[in-house]
């Protein structure tokens, strides 16, 4: 249990349950291959059952560190940030990203987008979830829409969110990583008779690194 006094810092977003930070490349979606910070922050209540971050959904379990830290950390080390989690949207990213853009750095989130959007964003790439819908301030600001196809229903789920996406998202198809051998060839020819489409791969994982 947390005090009141760092409850009400990480309810006004000055403090935020930090899980973990490292530099990496971003494995996936339209950034791909660029160098990036991730600041991966706690709590989700999405549920998805094939998550390969389940240590992320209680944030009580990740220690509430201070926004002006985290800044600190990713300024040493890239240009571009990016906000993951969990779901960073559980929470008001106003100031974190207030504070990473005074050190002109791009920001970017990876959100399922199941609570409404805060924070000021270079980037929104939005991962939508059946178990939780997006808010429709997602859908109206998102830059790109990631798509993961566990089973062959995902395809309809796609085109549905494909719909209500903003008409500028950059629309992406990524095969879940268990399922990759399975789903992989039935994307490939998706996106060829649906060329809206690319694929998103998780190259990171090709990569061997976070
Ligand atoms: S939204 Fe993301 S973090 Fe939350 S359960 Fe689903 S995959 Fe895991």
């Amino acid at each position: 249990m947390l005090t009141e006094e760092l409850q009400s810092a990480v309810n006004n977003g000055t403090m935020l349950p930090l899980m973990e930070e490292f530099y990496t490349i971003q494995g996936e979606g339209f950034h791909t291959g660029r160098a990036a910070y991730f600041v991966r922050i706690g709590g989700c209540d999405v549920g998805c059952h094939w998550c390969d971050v389940k240590e992320s959904w209680n944030a009580d379990l990740h220690p509430p560190t201070s926004t002006d830290v985290i800044v600190e950390h990713a300024a040493k080390h890239a240009n571009t940030v990016v906000v993951t989690g969990g779901e960073p949207l559980m929470w008001d990213m106003t100031l974190l990203t207030q504070k990473l853009k005074a050190k002109n750095l791009k920001v970017h989130i990876e959100t399922s987008g199941a609570y409404p959007l805060s924070g000021t964003w270079d980037w929104i790439c939005l991962s939508p979830k059946k178990n939780k819908l997006p808010t429709q301030t997602v859908y109206d600001n998102a830059h790109e829409l990631k798509v993961i196809i566990y089973n062959k229903h995902d395809f309809i789920f796609a085109e549905e969110q494909a719909k209500n996406v903003n008409s500028n998202a950059i629309l992406f198809l990524q095969p879940e990583w268990s399922k990759k051998d399975e789903m992989t060839p039935l994307i490939v020819d998706y996106v060829m008779n649906n060329p809206k489409w690319r694929i998103s791969l998780q190259t990171h994982k090709y990569l061997n690194i976070p």
